[in-house]
């Protein structure tokens, strides 16, 4: 029986496992893949889809997301963190051990971390995928500074779309949100907050049709209108999607308690609502959605599953 399986390879499970393995606890990491669902768990997560990450301390000159994984894994993989290139296909955590399938294989183990994180939903433009990195993002947080002195295009009518509208007016020169319709989906407070803004401008009943540039950068968008009106063309250096995130929690809908939203419900720390099964990162968390926040909730969860392991030991549990 394994001690600690980590489901998950992004800042939340990678921390968990420099934790854990730090604790001589040898925890097996399943990176990620193509999920039983169809849809990618990137090995790595959101960071790998990153370019210069700024804002996680300890990197003055910043660091790109792919090399702060492949530094966060070595870290782990120095002190005996193993992992593989696999998802949690199934999982039974309905009594003492936990069982994960994993490669067709049950493994059991006495506690799990799930870090499974999120995915941004994305437009699905062929033109997204060509820009992407180079003027699309789904993070204002994370690559807002670039777009210094820029017009900039937010897509979303949602409170994220508005807190990052509102975030981005510290930098580009104008904000347009584009919505598909003529009312926000936002809280009140938060629509007024970005309607009332001087440089946010809202382009409502439109939505994105396609993403133009010069090859390698964003310099464009075509909105097409969802009322009839003719198309327009508009100049942008970057264009932000905030039509939200989906939570890579599938697998887990009938073995702990899942909000509404379908990200896991935090029981009390890091507890999910079966014992032994602690959550940690983006998947718990629809909120802060940073790598350190991931990070910090990674580092708490491999504690949490630490301390309940030194009671099965004091139980005599883990024989
Ligand atoms: P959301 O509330 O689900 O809003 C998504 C928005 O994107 C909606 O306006 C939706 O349009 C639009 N949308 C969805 N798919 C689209 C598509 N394919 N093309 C164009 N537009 C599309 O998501 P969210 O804004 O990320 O918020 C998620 C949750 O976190 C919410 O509960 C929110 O209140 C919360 N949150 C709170 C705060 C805060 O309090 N500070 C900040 C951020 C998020 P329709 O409206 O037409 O459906």
């Amino acid at each position: 029986m394994e001690k600690v399986i980590i489901i998950g390879s992004g800042p939340a499970g990678l921390t968990a496992a420099i934790y854990a393995a730090r604790g001589q606890l040898e925890p097996i990491v399943l990176e990620g893949g193509f999920l039983p669902s169809g849809d990618l768990m990137t090995p790595g997560g959101q960071l790998m889809i990153t370019t210069e990450v700024e804002n996680f301390p300890g990197f003055p000159e910043g660091i790109t997301g792919p090399d702060l994984v492949e530094k966060t894994r070595e870290q782990a993989k120095r002190f005996g963190s193993r992992h593989l290139d696999a998802v949690a296909e199934e999982v039974d955590f309905s009594g003492f051990p936990l069982k994960v399938k994993v490669e067709g294989e049950w493994l059991e183990s006495a506690t799990v971390i799930i870090a499974t994180g999120a995915n941004a939903r994305w437009l699905g433009l062929d033109s997204e995928q060509q820009y992407m990195n180079r003027g699309v993002s789904a993070c204002a947080t994370c690559d807002g500074a670039f777009f210094k002195d820029q017009k900039l295009l937010i897509v979303g009518g949602g409170d994220s779309a508005m807190e990052e509208a509102l975030f981005l007016t510290r930098y580009a020169t104008e904000v347009t949100i584009v919505h598909r319709r003529a009312e926000f989906r936002a809280s009140k407070i938060m629509a007024e907050r970005a309607v009332n803004h001087p440089k946010i401008k809202v382009a409502w009943n439109r939505e994105v049709a396609e993403i133009t540039g010069d090859g390698n950068k964003v310099t464009g968008a075509r909105l097409a209108s969802t009322t009839g009106e003719p198309d327009l063309e508009v100049a942008c250096g970057g264009v932000f999607v905030a039509i939200g995130h989906t939570p890579n929690t599938g697998v887990f809908k009938d073995h702990i308690k899942l909000r509404d939203d379908g990200y896991v419900d935090v029981v009390e720390h890091c507890k999910t609502s079966a014992k032994g099964v602690f959550v940690a990162g983006d998947c718990a968390d629809s909120h802060y959605r940073q790598a350190i926040t991931a990070a910090g909730m990674g580092c708490m969860a491999a504690l949490d599953a630490e301390k309940l392991l030194e009671e099965y030991e004091a139980d005599g549990k883990l024989g």
